[in-house]
């Protein structure tokens, strides 16, 4: 039986950036082949417009998000923690109802980076003992 991964959208070649634009990994391909893969966008799901704008994590990481600690916000200062949360608990929604090998996610975002700032949805899964991996 094939194995199954979630991964973030803009790896596989999606249009789902803020700025409308993809940025597929080859590498992420390449890990990829042979394997199930459902494409996820946190930040779309969590109800937000492509392209929208620019946002980051202000005073802490994913995890202090999830705690209140810290908050999301646009380029512009417009408060969209909300929007990151549901995102990352509809991705987590989908990672529990399938038996999922791995999350293969992308660097340096405020929602799917895995590593250095660890971004909101990346913290929700992994707090849920999700094995996770990152690419681009
Ligand atoms: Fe969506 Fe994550 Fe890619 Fe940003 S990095 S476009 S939130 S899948």
């Amino acid at each position: 039986k094939p194995e199954l991964y979630l991964v973030s959208s803009c790896l596989t070649g999606l249009c789902t950036r803020y700025d409308g634009k993809t940025k597929q990994d080859m590498a992420c391909l390449e890990r990829l082949k042979g394997k199930i893969w459902i494409p996820i966008c946190p930040e779309q799901l969590g109800g937000m417009p492509t392209p929208r704008e620019a946002a980051d994590i202000c005073g802490g990481d994913g995890y202090d998000v999830l705690c209140g600690r810290a908050r999301v916000r646009t380029k512009t200062g417009t408060d969209v923690t909300r929007q990151f949360i549901r995102g990352a608990e509809q991705v987590l929604a989908i990672a529990r109802s399938q038996p999922v090998t791995a999350v293969l996610l992308k660097a340096r975002s405020p929602s799917c980076s895995s590593t250095g700032v660890c971004g909101v949805t990346a913290a929700l899964l992994s707090k849920h003992g999700f094995k996770l991996e990152e690419f681009g």
